[in-house]
């Protein structure tokens, strides 16, 4: 899956033009009322961006891997609540369907997605099942009657991204015994009967992304929601839709990274001290050398994990060895762009610390990245195993 290259390149520029004119001036309004406009949104519907990695058979615009994580790169280059918007969208919380679902559930669902009528989510998480995610406690109890199969949830999920807005879930239950073959993937839709959410939470960054707790009171789902149609799947599911996420995330990270080096340098530019500018003296360009580095070799391996991730036939990919490497620009891309951020705000001195400079909530917003989708510690964890066990 793929677009040619005449359009996707088009579709590159609008993308620009529109980070550049419509939201990086809209930032500061996106952090101070901890919402992203609604015009905005509107726009980001009309231009596809909630059905980039959806083939265009249901209504996407379907792109490869490497081309979504140009995309991304684009996008990562603003406050991290826009693409947060549509993230779920196009990754972990339709990405499921598209790679295992039954034709009839990317029928009904994948072109609402897409066009961004509906908004999905990734319910994985839970208050004991955080790293440990083969660890989910949310119960699917299968009931036959008269109305079908059936199955009951109940239980409840943590910190999921863009809860409050979405109208279904892709959401994990274990409708069998302990360990990951007792895991089911189910779509569950956020007006079904006894379906409720905490209050929103409050973070330390990225204001203008809602998360929140999917509380599961007696949710009655038909046993036709299950992805993909079998029981017991939703977690080797649930690993293929993070593989792929870890790269949308790394191109994110490495697109910050670029906003970042580009505020600093700026800076460095402008600012005088000892009657020159700060960018002249030498221990100032170490900062901004190690970060252009560091971000060329991010986003060096992310184009190249992207295009092995292709040519393993995605959208669905089970391949131990892309798997390992999507870990590892995880891993190294999302501690890059902490490292560039910190330098960010040391070239920035003072003002680096103080919110009229973009920086200052950038540093905030990255942080996030080191820790879902997988922390860097199940990262490292991921690559160690992958390493021990090939010979
Ligand atoms: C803002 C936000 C949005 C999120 N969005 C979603 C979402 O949409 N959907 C979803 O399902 N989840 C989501 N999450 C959850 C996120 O994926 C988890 O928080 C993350 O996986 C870590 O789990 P935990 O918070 O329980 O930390 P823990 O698992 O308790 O980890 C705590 C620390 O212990 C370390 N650790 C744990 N186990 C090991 C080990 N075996 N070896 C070494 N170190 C270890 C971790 O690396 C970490 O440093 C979100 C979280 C946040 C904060």
């Amino acid at each position: 899956m793929a677009i040619d290259n005449e359009s996707f390149e088009l579709l590159l520029a609008t993308v620009q033009r529109f980070v550049n004119e419509r939201l990086v001036p809209a930032e500061d309004a996106v952090e101070e009322h901890d919402e992203v406009p609604a015009d905005i949104v509107d726009d980001m519907k009309e231009m596809g961006l909630f059905g980039l990695s959806i083939p265009e058979e249901y209504g996407g615009i379907g792109l490869s891997m490497s081309q979504e994580c140009r995309v991304a790169y684009e996008i990562g280059q603003t406050s991290l609540a826009f693409r947060s918007v549509f993230g779920t969208n196009v990754g972990i919380g339709s990405q499921g369907i598209l790679m295992d679902g039954t034709e009839a559930q990317k029928q009904e669902i994948l072109p609402r997605v897409a066009s961004g009528e509906l908004i999905m989510s990734f319910a994985l998480t839970e208050a004991d099942a955080g790293s440990d995610s083969a660890a989910v406690k949310t119960r699917g109890e299968l009931v036959k009657d008269g109305e079908g199969d059936h199955y009951i949830l109940n239980g409840s999920k943590r910190f999921i991204t863009n809860a409050p807005r979405a109208g279904a879930f892709t959401l994990m239950a274990r409708t069998d015994g302990p360990g990951a073959g007792g895991i089911s993937a189910f779509v569950v839709y956020a007006d079904s009967k006894g379906l409720g959410l905490g209050k929103p939470d409050k973070k330390m960054g990225q204001r203008g992304t809602k998360t929140c707790d999917v509380i599961l009171d007696n949710v009655r789902v038909p046993a036709a929601n299950i992805i993909g149609g079998k029981p017991g799947q939703g977690f080797k599911t649930a690993m293929k839709v993070l593989d792929r996420g870890r790269l949308h995330i790394s191109a994110v990270a490495c697109g910050m990274a670029q906003r970042i080096l580009n505020e600093a340098v700026a800076y460095a530019r402008e600012r005088k001290q000892f009657g020159k500018r700060i960018g002249d003296f030498q221990l100032v360009q170490a900062m901004l050398a190690d970060s252009q580095a560091e971000l060329y070799a991010g986003w060096s391996m992310v184009q190249d994990a992207a295009l092995r991730y292709d040519a393993k036939g995605a959208p669905s990919v089970s391949d131990p060895y892309v798997s390992m490497l999507a870990s590892c620009c995880k891993l190294f891309c999302t501690e890059m762009v902490g490292r560039v951020a910190d330098r960010g705000v040391q070239v920035h001195g003072g003002s680096g610390y103080i919110n009229e400079y973009p920086v200052e909530r950038f540093y905030r917003d990255v942080r996030l990245l080191r820790l879902y989708e997988g922390t860097t510690q199940i990262q490292q964890l991921i690559i160690g195993r992958e390493l021990m066990g090939r010979d």
